[in-house]
């Protein structure tokens, strides 16, 4: 039974319901015990490391900075506050990889890769470590994850898929459609991967506010609602002086953690990063029954298989988190406050969420909200320096982050600090990414890609000559 809405496409009424309540805010962010803001920067300040940006790649810059360094006076300045972008609007999934899974390694650092694998676990270790040592409340769970196929040509190649993961020592077990449906129950699922390793779910928003309790406790000076609008060589001596709105800073060193923003202080970071929007929906918290009727006992972490791919998982009080599908760029490239709120994706992923789970029917959501992926033609990190090396930035980790950004701040400060090791001597770590062309040949170019990846997702995963095409030049992406 279908309603007609004002733009003449139908809306089912159980799934206009279970939006009606949904506030647009992250869930992981609108929590009763959310931190204060810090007092914003007024005055100038000097400091040997300036971070810019409160994000993941920020914080544990500054937090490392402390741990490695412990004469280093570290300040942090953020625009907003801590954890307000991507890192406290994401999915929680705390993944080993550093490449956007094994496949995109292979394809782009196929001689690297056992060591990008093994610093890779190393990092989740240490990740897990440091939440445990700093007492940070973010739910830290190393379940490892579900990929399952929800159409059977999304089965092609994922016994290669395990072979692979096995060689780099992960536990992946393939499934069928009966042993998916165990792990998750839904009349889609067609088969999948089960992986024990590799993964850890998590609660961004908790984690970001304890790192930078951990920050502060560590002797970093953090200042919120101070946007960095200018960043230049200081006049006459070494460093760099940071403008901000009621104050500056002058740093001997800066790390530049500020996502695609970080394109306007540095053009060269701008080149290589766009802004694409994704979307998320938290449903009210499952009664038993709903619960029980998930089957979803090892509280894995999940994501289907199609180009465009949902990920979904489950929260500390049974909440059931469901977003992706559409990956929205916005002509132009722009990032504007109210494209982080976005009805039209919110009701398809409804739709499809009720359609994957028709046992939830009559489950209502509590939260929707979008955030902004930092992509770039890798769709892994990339690092680099200016400013004869007095600035590092980190920035390009298309939706795979909350693990790498720990990663990328090590990087970071490798670089800041001339550190010789393995690390510092990876291809990953000393070469960029493709750049994307200057707008509107830019638009044009996203625009064809999503639209040709959506093509793919209706024609049983057959890639046609635009993605092949990328394919060839090293520029395609299959999740
Ligand atoms: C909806 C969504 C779901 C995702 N799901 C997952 C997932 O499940 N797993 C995963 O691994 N990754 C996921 N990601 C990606 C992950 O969230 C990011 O890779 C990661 O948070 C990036 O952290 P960051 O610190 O580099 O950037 P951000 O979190 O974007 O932080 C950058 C900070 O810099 C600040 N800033 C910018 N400019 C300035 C300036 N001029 N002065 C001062 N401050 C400035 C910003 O205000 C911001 O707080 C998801 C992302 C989104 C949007």
């Amino acid at each position: 039974m279908t309603t007609p809405t004002g733009d003449n496409s139908l809306i089912d009424p159980g799934v206009a319901r279970s939006l009606a309540a949904a506030v647009p805010r992250s869930y992981w962010l609108d929590q009763a015990d959310a931190p204060e803001p810090l007092p914003a920067l007024a005055g100038s300040v000097t400091a040997d490391l300036a971070v810019i940006g409160g994000g993941f790649t920020g914080l544990w810059t500054a937090l490392l900075a402390r741990e490695r360094y412990p004469h280093l006076d570290v300040v942090l300045l953020e625009a907003k506050t801590v954890g307000w972008a991507a890192s406290g609007r994401n999915g929680g999934f705390c993944s080993a990889s550093l490449t956007h899974g094994i496949g995109n390694g292979l394809e782009r650092f196929p001689d690297e890769m056992p060591l990008l694998e093994k610093l890779g676990e190393q990092n989740l270790r240490e990740i897990g470590e440091a939440v445990a040592r700093y007492g940070i409340d973010c739910d830290f769970q190393p379940t490892g994850e579900l990929a399952l196929a929800a159409e059977d040509w999304q089965l092609d190649g994922l016994d290669e898929e395990a072979v692979a993961a096995r060689h780099f020592g992960h536990d992946v077990e393939v499934l069928d459609a009966a042993g998916a449906r165990a792990e998750l129950s839904s009349p889609r699922w067609t088969g999948g991967l089960k992986y024990t390793t590799g993964n850890a779910m998590l609660e961004p928003g908790r984690l970001a506010w304890g790192l930078l309790r951990a920050c502060l406790a560590a002797g970093v000076r953090v200042y919120e609602h101070t946007q960095v609008t200018a960043l230049t060589p200081a006049a006459g001596q070494a460093g760099m002086r940071l403008r901000t709105p009621y104050g500056s800073v002058r740093a001997g060193k800066v790390a530049l953690a500020a996502g695609v923003p970080g394109g306007s202080l540095l053009r060269r970071v701008g080149a290589y990063v766009v802004p694409v929007w994704d979307y998320v929906l938290m449903t009210e918290p499952l009664s038993a029954a709903q619960l029980d009727s998930l089957g979803w006992r090892d509280r894995r972490g999940a994501s289907d298989l199609g180009g465009q791919f949902h990920y979904f998982r489950l929260t500390r009080d049974n909440r059931v988190l469901w977003g992706g599908y559409d990956a929205v760029y916005y002509n132009g490239g722009r990032i504007r406050e109210e494209h982080a709120s976005r009805p039209e994706t919110y009701r398809k992923l409804a739709e499809q969420f009720f359609t994957v789970f028709p046992q939830l029917e009559g489950v209502s959501f509590s939260h929707a909200w979008g955030g902004v992926i930092d992509t770039c033609s890798r769709f892994c990190a990339f690092f680099g320096t200016a400013h004869a090396g007095r600035v590092a930035y980190a920035a390009g980790y298309t939706g795979l982050g909350v693990g790498a950004t720990r990663f990328g701040a090590q990087v970071l400060l490798d670089k800041l600090q001339n550190e010789e090791s393995e690390r510092a001597r990876l291809t990953l770590v000393n070469s960029r990414p493709v750049p994307f062309p200057p707008e509107p040949l830019r638009s044009a170019v996203i625009q064809a890609t999503r639209a040709s990846i959506a093509r793919a997702d209706r024609n049983a995963g057959r890639r046609d000559l635009w993605l092949r095409t990328l394919d060839r030049l090293g520029l395609g992406f299959d999740s």
